[in-house]
């Protein structure tokens, strides 16, 4: 991978191909867009803050200045150059990096994907296409089982591979860290196992990588012949393989699948409670295909996501609209390309949760059975046309929302000094056009931590 030798990508220290210095100075932006300013909802969901200019290279462009691989300063040329030198950072030690006309935002944050499995499932896009529904394919044995029985046979090697190619590709669509859950172990094992790849995937680098245990994804086929296999299951989970990969310490947040003809809301809240009670924060997918509840629950934990919320109650809204207004919002991780390639006609209402004031943001779902992309431009791009979000509003949710749905709103998800100089430079002038072109590759230059970690400028 970027960063360690063996991958396509080079690291180039500093600039493009400057000499290893402490400093990099992004010029030649047509538009630098912000985020600054914290987590954005209601109507302010589409406030980006943008910065145009007409002539990339004249004094009054927007510019980015890093230092050490932080942010130092954003503003026009003429005013970050004069406050560079009165400040102490003499010009000559920053390396240029021209952005060649381009849209200039923070690096994006995919705050939803299950990075780590084996095996492919192609297979149920047929069944699909003949009416069979996701439920039906996992009451059938296949689904979510069936990756797990790849997974479980798939070793450590496997899975640090298949780690690494996905997420050098999410690098390529402008993504510099990532959410990466377990749930295809259902075993103390094979979680730790997972959680343990993901968390050297993110030290490898370049992409940050935030572990989430997911073990309450679905029961596993040895509870599944039992009465009440489901509880079964949840008991074990919170007496056995909680305490495990508590101890383990690598895991950051704790995840269940609270849906009906999964887990029910009260098995969810007991998991969590657990987790939470152990350092893990919970976050949960919910109300993915019915209302389950999993929206009330969110909000009554204080959970720092509630994902998918296709089919969330009214309840669930406002009690979800009441956290946000108290001031202490659970995000709403929307994830539009699952109810696309499940081929529903239905789609989370994100602008009733927008008018509610709850921060929206936008994830991939990466995964092998119902979201196969790695491409979270292209998720931008279903959240416009299946959401009804403006690309501002997109661009909002997948970075200071999608930050602030891994807790990690004050270190990156903005352009703003002291944050981490985590930055995409993008072959289109405009990030309006980002959801417009779907499926492109529109990304020129990726920095991580002040660092060019991809890098297309001739394309
Ligand atoms: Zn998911």
């Amino acid at each position: 991978m970027s960063g360690t030798g063996g991958g396509p990508f080079r690291v180039i220290e500093g600039g493009r191909t400057g000499e290893p210095t402490p400093g990099l100075l992004i010029t030649g932006a047509s538009e630098v867009t912000t985020l600054a300013g914290g987590v954005r909802r209601g109507a302010d969901q589409g406030a980006v803050g943008r910065v145009r200019t007409d002539d990339p290279t004249g004094p009054e462009a927007p510019v980015v200045a890093c230092w050490d691989g932080r942010i130092l300063a954003v503003g026009s040329r003429l005013a970050v150059e004069a406050s560079l030198e009165g400040g102490g950072y003499p010009l000559a030690r920053f390396a240029r990096l021209d952005a060649g006309g381009g849209a200039v935002t923070p690096g994006l944050i995919d705050p939803h994907t299950h990075l780590l499995f084996a095996g492919s499932r192609e297979n149920e896009l047929e069944l699909r296409r003949r009416g069979a529904s996701y439920l039906d394919i996992l009451a059938a044995g296949g689904g979510i089982l069936s990756t797990v029985a790849a997974t479980r046979a798939a070793s450590d090697a496997d899975l640090l591979a298949h780690g690494r190619r996905w997420a050098d590709e999410m690098l390529t669509h402008g993504v510099t860290t990532i959410e990466a859950k377990s749930g295809y172990g259902l075993d103390l094992d094979t979680e730790l196992r997972l959680v343990e790849v993901a968390y050297q995937l993110g030290l490898e680098g370049p992409l940050d990588v935030v572990p989430t245990w997911l073990g309450a994804h679905a029961v596993p086929p040895e509870f599944r012949g039992r009465p009440n296999g489901a509880e079964a299951y949840i008991r074990s989970v919170i007496a056995e393989q909680l305490p495990g990969i508590a101890a383990h310490g690598r895991a950051r947040f704790a995840d269940v699948f609270c849906e009906t003809g999964v887990f029910t809301a009260d098995q969810s809240r007991r998991v969590l409670v657990a987790a939470a009670s152990l350092g893990l924060a919970p976050r949960l997918h919910a109300d993915e295909l019915a209302p389950s509840g999993g929206a009330e629950l969110a909000a009554e934990l204080g959970a720092a996501s509630a994902d998918h919320l296709a089919t969330p109650s009214p309840a669930g809204i406002a009690a979800m609209a009441a956290a946000a207004e108290a001031g202490n919002p659970v995000v709403a991780t929307l994830l539009p390309v699952t109810t696309w390639f499940l081929m529903k006609d239905h789609h989370a209402p994100a602008r009733a949760f927008i008018d509610a004031g709850v921060p929206v943001a936008i994830g991939t779902d990466f995964n092998p059975g119902t979201s196969p992309t790695a491409s979270l431009p292209l998720a931008m791009s279903f959240a416009c046309i299946n959401l009804g979000l403006s690309p501002d509003e997109a661009l909002a949710a997948v970075t200071i929302n999608a930050a602030r749905a891994l807790q990690l709103e004050d270190e990156i998800g903005s352009l703003e000094p002291g944050k981490a100089a985590d930055i995409v430079i993008w072959r289109v002038p405009s990030t309006t056009q980002i959801p417009y072109w779907p499926g492109a590759d529109l990304v020129r230059t990726v920095v991580k931590r002040g660092r060019v970690v991809h890098d297309r400028p001739d394309r």
